[in-house]
């Protein structure tokens, strides 16, 4: 990877210092690698019909982004799985484009877990995101521990024909990492495995993911990481949601999110801070992004169009459905529950 020229500009907000036009040369504004950034969407299963129908709508105003690939979330335990695979097929039936659906296999029978697979595959899907997920409270005891870990999960789910098998990255760390070294190890053993790309956690220390990137790129791999960038509004829950997923929150951010906080001036605030991390992330050379929108697509749609980031109009409504089993409306379970974001893990 070319040396990249320190920051040493202002930003929006003071937090990501951008790089100084003078000292990069006008052809290396970063200007290109945001309008030609290639985008991929994360979504969490609806579970009602009506709010899938509502996900759908709002899956409008993205798709003309020509997203590399719609991802559909697993509930923890396997409580989403046929959510996931109804949210993914109905995606897959009216936009043309890939759809990566999330399984993981903590808290579940192994026949449980290849039963989701199965399912996936019954319904066309050719891209997963191989998860080993959190033990959650509560959860019924099962026989044995459906797979080692993760790296023996990935080596399964390889073997199971999928295309596209990508596994996650933690720019801040795992918390039940040992330390950075061993979590970067971590991170090639999944590779090995069979993993080809990796997804970030969500972060806002635009040098952990750098940092991670380089180290990665001593190994030829820069390209297989691929940031996650939270498209936020509510700058509390979003700092609770860090928190239980051990996002790292740098005290200067959390001092500047604090002056808006409850005012009407905090949506902007929070765009501003996801623009600065961008255009940091853009000026270091980074062109895929993976965008968790929360089911929403305003936050997401406002920030791509000030980033100046073009539709490509290639992701057609109304695509052939592909063929696949049926579900009916009994795959969702019984009752709407209002998101709550601050509770969310992975619902
Ligand atoms: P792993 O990568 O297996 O482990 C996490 C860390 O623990 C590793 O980085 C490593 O440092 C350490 N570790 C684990 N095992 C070993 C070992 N044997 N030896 C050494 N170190 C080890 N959760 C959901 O429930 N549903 C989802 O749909 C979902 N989607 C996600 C999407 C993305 C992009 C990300 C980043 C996370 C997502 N999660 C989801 C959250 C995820 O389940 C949690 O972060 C979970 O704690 C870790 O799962 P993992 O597969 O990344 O774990």
């Amino acid at each position: 990877m070319p040396a990249q020229p320190k920051p040493n500009g202002a930003s929006i907000n003071g937090i990501y210092p951008l790089n100084d036009v003078g000292e990069m040369g006008a052809s290396s504004l970063p200007v290109k690698a945001g309008r030609q950034a290639k985008l991929s969407f994360e979504v969490f299963p609806a579970k009602t019909a009506a709010g899938q129908k509502t996900l759908l709508n709002e899956l409008e105003g993205l798709a003309g982004y020509n997203p590399e690939f719609i991802s559909v979330t697993y509930g923890a335990g396997g409580s989403s799985r046929n959510g996931t695979a109804a949210t993914a097929k109905a995606i897959q039936n009216r936009y043309q484009t890939q759809v990566m659906a999330h399984i993981t296999y903590s808290a579940q029978s192994r026949a449980d877990v290849i039963a989701s697979l199965e399912q996936f595959k019954d319904i066309g899907i050719r891209q997963i995101l191989a998860l080993r997920g959190d033990e959650i409270a509560n959860a019924p005891k099962t026989e044995a521990q459906a797979f080692a870990n993760s790296v023996e999960f990935i080596s399964a789910v390889k073997e199971m024909g999928f295309d596209v098998i990508r596994t996650t990255a933690y720019p801040d760390i795992h918390k039940d990492a040992k330390d950075a070294d061993a979590d970067f190890d971590w991170l090639l053993a999944k590779f090995d495995a069979g993993a080809s790309e990796a997804i970030t956690q969500f972060f806002f220390d635009a040098d952990h993911f750098l940092k991670l990137r380089d180290r990665l790129d001593k190994y030829g791999f820069a390209d297989r990481l691929i940031p996650g960038i939270l498209a936020f509004q509510d700058a509390q829950k979003m700092q609770n949601f860090a928190q239980q997923c051990g996002v790292y929150i740098p005290p200067a951010l959390k001092k500047e999110l604090d002056k808006t906080a409850n005012s009407e001036l905090a949506e902007a605030h929070a765009l501003s801070v996801l623009l600065d991390l961008w255009l940091r992330l853009s000026a270091e050379g980074i062109s895929r992004y993976h965008v968790y929108t929360l089911n929403k697509s305003r936050p997401t749609q406002t920030l791509l169009e000030l980033l100046g980031v073009g539709k490509q109009a290639s992701c057609q409504l109304s695509a052939p459905p592909v063929t696949a089993k049926k579900h009916s409306s009994s795959d969702f379970p019984k009752g709407e529950k209002a998101l709550n974001f601050s509770k969310m893990s992975y619902l």
